[in-house]
């Protein structure tokens, strides 16, 4: 061989900040959920989500949470800067908020232009700070009520190609709509709205009652047919408890995007746990049908890996076919006991 090898260059920061992007934030329903999720690492009790065309001309998120004090808003947005850990250990120990990563809004503010206005809890005035395709301004004072509000505008400005990819705006928004959903139907205690293109879509009371956050979300019809699951396991079992509501067999629609799961709260869209819920219907649903539940299974955290993939969605579990497994049988106890089906059913 005669060629000379191609020289070997490091790739410029923004570069590698925007590849690093693509892999948070794929569209923008993956925007809003990282956003919600600060909020309810915040405490928020209250977070309003407003966003414009399917989120492609604007999200916000404002949240009641305890903030940001302007000393720190420049490291909110700072490239792997956590408030939440402080090393691999704490996450070995298993994460207790949401986040942990450190890398939501500097990836965001990388592919968009974004705004923070933040002011803690007690604080007498707000700081602002914005992002524009990953280059940090300077922190500017800022009326604002106490919490964060982030605002992201011309998401993926700067990465054309991925822009490209966006679907309609229907189709973005439904994305946004399952992930708002999801998030105010795991923390009935908080109040949370959805509003599109200037028409609020739901608004939960935040009472705490996940029926009523059921009904506010998925309207009276399913509310009314839900069934409370209820079921803890023997000591030493893969799960410690599967908690939540699931819907009369014949309560369905043609996809899976109802069935909620929640992995020590934290919401997961593994397959094998939307099956296992599936399963433990036994054949009583008409083919192609899926069921609503939000179902929160509860696994000691050392059993059980978040850590996999940076949107956080899947995970791993020492023991998947263990606790899959308990999942089918608790769905299936409480049918049994609704008088919904017979007991022994064939599964599958
Ligand atoms: P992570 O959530 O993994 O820590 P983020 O980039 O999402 O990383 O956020 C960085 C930091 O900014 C958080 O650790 C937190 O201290 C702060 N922060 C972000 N959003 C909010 C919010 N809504 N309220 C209060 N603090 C926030
Ligand atoms: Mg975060």
């Amino acid at each position: 061989m005669t060629d000379t090898h191609p020289e070997i260059r490091p790739l410029d920061e923004s570069t590698v900040q925007r590849i690093a992007a693509g892999e948070v934030v794929e569209r923008p329903a993956s925007v809003v959920k990282e956003l919600i999720e600060n909020s309810l690492d915040a405490g928020a009790s209250r977070i309003d989500v407003t966003v414009d065309r399917g989120g492609k001309n604007g999200i916000r998120v404002s949240d009641d949470g305890r903030g940001i004090p302007e000393s720190e808003l420049s490291r909110a947005v700072a490239e792997h800067a956590t408030s939440k850990i402080s090393g691999i250990d704490d996450l070995e120990a298993g994460v207790g908020s949401l986040g942990f990563r450190g890398e939501a809004l500097s990836t965001i503010g990388a592919v968009s232009r974004l705004t923070i206005r933040s002011r803690p809890q007690g604080g007498t005035a707000g700081t602002e700070l914005t992002v524009d395709g990953g280059t940090m301004g300077d922190p500017q004072p800022a009326g604002c009520p106490e919490g964060t509000t982030v605002e992201v505008e011309d998401l993926f400005f700067n990465t054309p190609a991925r822009k490209k990819f966006l679907k309609r705006d229907s189709t973005e928004f439904d994305h946004i709509n399952t992930v708002v959903s999801q998030y105010a139907l795991a923390n009935p205690e908080v109040a949370v709205s959805l509003t599109h293109n200037e028409r609020e879509l739901f608004a939960t009371e935040g009472s705490g009652s996940l029926r009523s956050a059921v009904l506010a979300v998925y309207g009276r019809e399913v509310a009314e047919s839900m069934l409370e699951i209820e079921y803890s396991t023997e000591e030493d079992a893969p799960v410690d408890s599967i908690s939540g509501l699931i819907s009369h067999p014949e309560t369905t629609r043609s996809t899976r995007a109802y069935l909620a799961t929640f992995v020590n709260s934290r919401y997961v869209t593994a397959a094998s746990l939307r099956g296992a819920v599936v399963d433990g219907y036994g054949g009583q649903l008409a083919p192609d049908r899926y069921p609503f539940a939000v179902l929160f299974v509860d696994v000691p955290p050392e059993s059980v890996d978040v850590n996999v993939h940076p949107r956080k969605t899947e995970v791993r579990f020492d023991d998947e076919g263990g606790v899959t497994d308990l999942i089918s049988e608790a769905v299936e106890r409480t049918l049994v006991d609704g008088g919904l089906i017979r007991s022994g059913a064939p599964r599958g």
